[in-house]
């Protein structure tokens, strides 16, 4: 092969694929977020009030749940679960090395231990035929994630956690769209937790809900995520005349304020457009990397699943290239294509090895994928040309340096 001007990656001196850079998961904003958030500000009302209550409502509306309880983040919101869950020192809770950082955490925040069980290979979400040996005793719940938008099995889980009495707390971080067999993720377990985090699917800047349908544990969280006093206390300035408040239990400070919910309503409104465009881009990619033998495209979606599309994630074949994973983003950054890794499996970060002693080799089929997985930018704000210069971009790249 001869190598030009547009076949030599621009990190070894050659033209980028594009002049600017594409940010890796950037979210689409509308005017109509503008607008409302303006009139949020002029509303004199900036904090949770009445926007919030609605985007609560219309929220759980769209997820089929009872009750919706926004929350400052997803990471609040499974914190808030694991405590409505009652929750702490020497309990368990099972959930997947191979997420975000946050999921794990926060059953180090009820003083409970995370125990880890590996994922499928194909679907990279906890396998469910793992769960059971991994139940003790002290087992008290199961926190699935979603990974990537792809719904987990919730009738094994569902009814794993059955047969042992334990708690489903779903990270759905990455799945607001998601259904199993037509059943909405947010809808079937006792606590379902969603991310509004900048990148995610739909956005507030920060922000996520907790759905249930159990109304006592919907009143319980209301409390929880406002200082644990009673549920209608955020009214104590509004016109309706001061509210009468008082502590019931030593709550936190993990409300949603309405200047972000102004962003949330009409990303919701936008959701299933939004997706529909993420499919689009998800499907050019597919049919663009098809004949590259160097790369792994993202497993079909099977019949059961609705897969919510957030992370357009290829594996590397190390053995048909010349450089690493590292070097590859490396590479495409230097096309002015920005990317992610998701996810460098949780037992392996200083924290986890250090407290509890995991090594490399634990949970092999998620240290697979976090040595080999790159998200590529898949926002409904990317255009066409966008998702063609991504593809031409890797396509140069492992061209350039297959082996
Ligand atoms: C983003 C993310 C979170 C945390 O969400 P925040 O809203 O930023 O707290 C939790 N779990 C997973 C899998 C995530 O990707």
């Amino acid at each position: 092969m001869t190598v030009t001007r547009e076949t030599l990656p621009a990190v070894a001196g050659g033209q980028p694929v594009r002049s600017q850079f594409l940010v890796f998961g950037a979210p689409l904003i509308g005017e109509e977020e503008i607008q409302e958030v303006v009139d949020t500000l002029r509303s004199g009302w900036i904090g949770f009030g009445p926007k919030s209550l609605r985007f609560e409502e219309e929220f759980a509306r769209y997820v089929r749940a009872k009750h919706g309880v926004s929350v400052g983040s997803c990471t609040a919101g499974l914190h808030l679960s694991l405590i409505a869950s009652g929750i702490g020192p020497g309990d368990e809770v099972i959930t997947t090395p191979l997420t975000f950082a946050a999921t794990a955490n926060v059953i180090e925040h009820v003083g409970a231990r995370p125990v880890f069980v590996d994922v499928d290979r194909e679907t990279q979400n906890i396998d469910p035929a793992r769960i059971e040996a991994a139940i003790t005793p002290r087992t008290r719940a199961i926190m699935p994630v979603h990974m990537a938008g792809r719904p987990c099995d919730m009738d094994a889980i569902s009814d794993i956690a059955d047969r042992h009495g334990l708690t489903v707390i779903e990270d759905a971080a990455h799945a607001v769209e998601a259904a199993w067999r037509g059943k909405k993720i947010g809808s079937i377990s006792k606590f379902t937790v969603f991310s509004f985090y900048a990148t995610k699917n739909m956005t507030t800047a920060e922000g996520g809900m907790i759905t249930t349908n159990d109304d006592a544990a919907a009143e319980r969280l209301r409390i929880l995520r406002l200082h644990g006093i009673s549920k209608d206390a955020w009214k104590r300035y509004s016109a309706s005349g001061f509210t009468p408040y008082e502590a019931v239990e030593p709550g936190y400070k993990y409300n949603l304020t309405d200047l972000q919910s102004s962003l949330g309503l009409h990303q919701l409104r936008r959701i299933e457009a939004n997706l529909t465009i993420r499919r689009r881009h998800w499907r050019a990619y597919d049919a663009g990397f098809a004949d590259l033998p160097a790369i792994e495209t993202p497993a079909p979606a099977r019949p059961e699943e609705r897969h919510a599309g957030h992370l357009y994630t290829i594996l590397l074949r190390p053995e048909r290239l010349t450089i690493d994973r590292e070097q590859f983003i490396e590479a495409l950054r230097a096309e002015n294509i920005g990317s992610g890794i998701h996810f460098t499996p949780v037992h392996l970060h200083a924290y986890y090895r250090k407290r509890y002693g995991y090594r490399p080799g634990d949970f092999p089929n998620a240290e697979e994928i976090g040595s080999r997985t790159v998200s590529l930018p898949l926002s409904a704000k990317l255009t066409d040309e966008d998702v063609q210069d991504v593809i031409a971009a890797v396509r140069k790249v492992v061209t350039h340096y297959a082996r």
